[in-house]
């Protein structure tokens, strides 16, 4: 990885190294063939739950990874900053309201 890369996932560990983890767990999905490892969500992330990574599979080399989906606060910002649709996150209760909302229609 670059040096700047390197540098965001140092800040990112920095950051959750002050927090504790989420007592609700969120489900992050990163779709790796959208990615360009441009770190934007790594940068914007409070509680430091995305990495960098070295990946030979993407033709940018480089990747998002989940490292610690425990500190996810659901806040979206990292789904709100990618330019590329290349990550999304889901929390339980909304999925469980919207399927209420879905049985109330019938
Ligand atoms: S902001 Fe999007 S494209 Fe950039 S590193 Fe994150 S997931 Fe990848
Ligand atoms: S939803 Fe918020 S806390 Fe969770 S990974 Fe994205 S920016 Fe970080």
């Amino acid at each position: 990885m670059e040096k700047f890369e390197l540098q965001a996932n140092e800040e990112a560990l920095a950051r959750r190294a002050k927090k504790k983890p989420f007592p609700k767990r969120n489900k992050i999905t990163v779709v790796p063939v959208y990615c360009k490892g441009c770190s934007l969500c790594v940068d914007v992330c409070p509680t430091g739950t995305l990495l960098l990574e070295d990946d030979p599979e993407n033709k940018f080399g480089v990747s998002i990874k989940v490292d610690a989906e425990e500190y996810c606060i659901g806040c979206k910002m990292c789904e709100d900053r990618c330019p590329d649709f290349a990550i999304f996150v889901n929390y339980e209760d909304n999925e469980n309201e919207n399927v209420k909302v879905e049985e109330g229609k019938q």
